[in-house]
């Protein structure tokens, strides 16, 4: 059978996703590009926002309008985190919520041998454990991800993710590590440590070790490739941690730390775990500790009841911070949280209007960042050609940067060193020296 995949929302899901298709390849199905052409069409969705939901919806009525004889599944995040899911997506035959995922090949095994629809959810209470990955297809990516972590417990007040996804659980230690070198052995040559709340590492039961421990034993395994972090929560970073860090050759200086605003009294609403002086603490000091470091953010705009005075303070504070690239986001209702409960909802044109103001602070200081790297040399990452000018790739900071070519082949999967010599805001170009070519 050929199965067709769709993934929406987070890095995390999308390595979900190729879970998925690793334990259905097992069964001997084979992966369709399209749609139309599948048996068996999955799409892992996301629940992160409003408008999340309803490009899932669209995308099932899509799929169901155009193949109705598929088996259609939808699993992941939105069916976990509305009760009323079933009644909602009446299109799909199999409706697996995120405990479900890893099951998918057996309830397309039960809806075949029954011809009744299965919806499998289960609540988030029980113990989980972290599915492991075992088997790389040898794709031509360069970048690989390893999800070394699931669910939270935060409970922040706008955020349905631990409806969605559980408590925390983490992936043991031995297994990352294998995964990692699997992942080595098949070309990749960075690793992308991801997760939903990547810092609440081994913070489960009685666990000892913690995201530092990950970093250095993966730091220590012989090979020439670098490691990445994604999301990072500011509250649980220590100088002890900064200080471990610094001593691993292979950590990237790209430090993703989720801000979501920039207002002491709106980061209280929000129950985040820091003050805007603690945060930008933590970003002094790995300035310090890291050359050419790259803070980057996820900041949110419109929550309910943030004045106009608060998002200006908002505003000052992302400017003084002066992030290195920042994805902003209008607030969005989410159903059974604290924030959707709250008065003074802001409405659709303030927020909007707030997005674009705080878009375009961010703007300013990524051209900043990347205008402050002319003269210094950076470790790049090959990943493709653009025909006929430029080599391109990213940085260790994870700086988008452009050399010309050089050679007809590719040096994709190569790292070099680069003179960076100009940046025209979206792009470093510069000129590869030294002998790095590997
Ligand atoms: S830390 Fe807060 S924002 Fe992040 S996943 Fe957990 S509840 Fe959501």
């Amino acid at each position: 059978m050929r199965a067709y995949y769709y993934t929406f929302g987070c890095k995390v899901n999308q390595y979900e996703t190729e879970n998925i298709r690793e334990r259905l390849e097992s069964f001997g199905y084979e992966t369709s590009a399209d749609h139309k052409a599948a048996e068996v069409c999955i799409v892992n969705s996301c629940t992160v926002t409003s408008e999340a939901d309803k490009k899932c919806r669209q995308l099932i009525h899509k799929i169901r309008s155009e193949n109705p004889s598929c088996i259609l599944v939808c699993a992941g995040c939105m069916t976990q985190a509305h009760r009323d899911i079933a009644q909602r997506l009446p299109e799909c035959d199999i409706i697996a919520g995120s405990h479900n995922k890893t099951r998918i090949p057996e309830l397309i095994e039960t809806f075949l041998n029954t011809g009744e629809r299965v919806v499998a959810i289960t609540d988030n209470d029980a113990e989980r454990l972290i599915e492991p990955m075992t088997n790389y297809s040898a794709d031509d990516k360069t970048r690989a991800y390893i999800k070394i972590q699931d669910g939270c417990d935060m409970h922040c007040s706008y955020c349905i993710i631990p409806n969605a996804r559980g408590h925390i659980r983490s992936k043991p230690l031995g297994d990352i590590i294998s995964e990692a070198k699997a992942l080595i052995d098949a070309g990749h040559k960075e690793i992308i440590l991801t997760g939903i709340n990547l810092c609440c590492y081994g913070r489960e039961g009685s666990g000892k070790q913690r995201l530092t421990d990950v970093i250095e034993a993966l730091d220590s395994v012989d090979a020439d490739f670098r490691i990445r972090l994604s999301s990072l929560e500011p509250e649980l970073i220590t100088d002890t941690d900064i200080e471990r860090w610094a001593a691993c050759a292979k950590l990237c200086p790209h430090f993703h730390l989720s801000l979501q605003s920039g207002c002491n009294e709106v980061l209280r609403a929000m129950r985040r775990r820091y003050t805007t002086d603690e945060y930008s603490a933590l970003c002094e000091k790995l300035r310090q500790t890291f050359t050419c470091c790259a803070v980057t953010t996820d900041i949110m705009v419109g929550f309910p009841a943030e004045t106009e005075e608060q998002h200006l303070q908002s505003l000052k504070f992302a400017e003084q911070i002066a992030f290195a690239e920042a994805h902003i986001f209008p607030y969005s209702r989410r159903p059974d949280t604290a924030a959707d409960k709250l008065p003074c909802q802001t409405d659709g044109r303030t927020k909007h209007r707030r997005a674009a103001e705080m878009k375009e602070v961010c703007l300013r200081s990524r051209r900043g960042f990347l205008g402050s790297l002319v003269g210094t040399v950076q470790r790049v990452l090959f990943e493709k050609e653009t025909s006929p000018e430029y080599h391109q790739g990213f940085a260790d900071n994870y700086a988008p940067v452009r050399i010309a070519r050089i050679t007809d082949g590719s040096l994709r999967r190569h790292f070099g060193r680069v003179l960076i010599e100009s940046s025209d805001g979206e792009w470093c170009y510069g000129s590869l020296i030294g002998q790095d070519i590997n």
